[in-house]
């Protein structure tokens, strides 16, 4: 695997490589690498000639500083896990070579509505800050294909906005949730929480499952209810979220059709700790 910490250096080496006409996935992430990121890496590697991974703890995505400074760094691990995964290309820079001298929020979007409900809702500025990142690193990699996890739903249809706003010629794919044995979706946070909580953690995914099953014959609120109330029911568990939405605007819906894709969209505080999943229904 080649190592940049610079993306002169980058840059200048992915030149070469599309001279030679071979094709270029990536896959940006903020490190603390799991097997769930580690899923995306594989999708690039069976579509491309090459796969860009980065890390980069983006700090105009925090809006609290001791968050940023909390957020985990487990590079040399992140690396093992590169390796084992046949990465061809990490970058890993420092915030200065990513933003130069001026590391704020340079081009603001209207993204009609889609950053405001849900994790829009709890932190301000931080899908700016996301799109801010993702358009930067997209610039320097120029890929083919951008991979980005479904498990941050709001976060991929954002940036799939940003990409038809922007007229950028890569292709975003949505690679599925990579989850635990009981469901859980896989989340750096797991490891948080403790042995019991994270078993009990399954009734998000089983409850996201019931919930898409009874699209066709229950009430969305009264669906919306129940469901809340299941994972409500345990120990520590509290729903911040539990939302059946167009898959494409994100905006509520009220009853089911075949016509429409449906996403259902969940964030859960257990112990403590926010964790986040979804489920798509796609249209029959
Ligand atoms: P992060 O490092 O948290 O910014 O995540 C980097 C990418 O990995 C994002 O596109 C995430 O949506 C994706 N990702 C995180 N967790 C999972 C998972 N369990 N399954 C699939 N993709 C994931």
């Amino acid at each position: 695997m080649k190592l940049f910490l610079h993306q002169s250096d980058l840059k200048k080496y992915l030149h070469s490589v599309k001279k030679q006409g071979h094709s270029i996935g990536f896959v940006p992430t903020m490190g603390a690498l799991h097997a769930g990121h580690i899923s995306l890496i594989q999708q690039s590697k069976t579509t491309n000639d090459l796969t860009v991974c980065s890390i980069f703890v983006n700090p105009t995505q925090f809006n609290d500083s001791t968050d940023l400074a909390k957020y985990p760094r487990t590079t040399e691990a992140d690396i093992s896990m590169l390796l084992a995964a046949e990465c061809e290309v990490l970058y890993l820079p420092q915030t200065k070579d990513v933003y130069g001298d001026v590391v704020k929020v340079q081009t603001q979007f209207d993204f009609e509505g889609l950053d405001t409900g849900l994790e829009g809702s709890s932190r301000p500025g931080h899908f700016a800050g996301v799109a801010q990142v993702v358009k930067l690193l997209l610039e320097i990699v120029q890929p083919d294909i951008l991979y980005l996890g479904q498990k941050d739903y709001q976060q991929w249809a954002i940036i799939n906005k940003m990409n038809s706003l922007l007229n950028l010629s890569v292709q975003v794919v949505r690679c599925p949730i990579y989850r635990e044995e009981n469901g859980l979706a896989m989340s750096s946070r797991n490891s948080r929480l403790s042995v019991e909580a994270r078993g009990t953690a399954g009734i998000i995914y089983t409850t996201l499952q019931w919930a898409i099953s009874k699209l066709a014959e229950m009430k969305f609120d009264t669906i919306e209810m129940e469901a809340r109330k299941k994972i409500d029911a345990n120990a520590d568990f509290k729903t911040d979220y539990f939302k059946i939405l167009n898959a494409e605007n994100l905006k509520p819906m009220v009853k089911y059709n075949e016509q429409n894709a449906f996403v259902i969209v969940t964030a859960v505080v257990v112990e403590g700790i926010r964790l986040l999943d979804n489920v798509v229904k796609e249209t029959t």
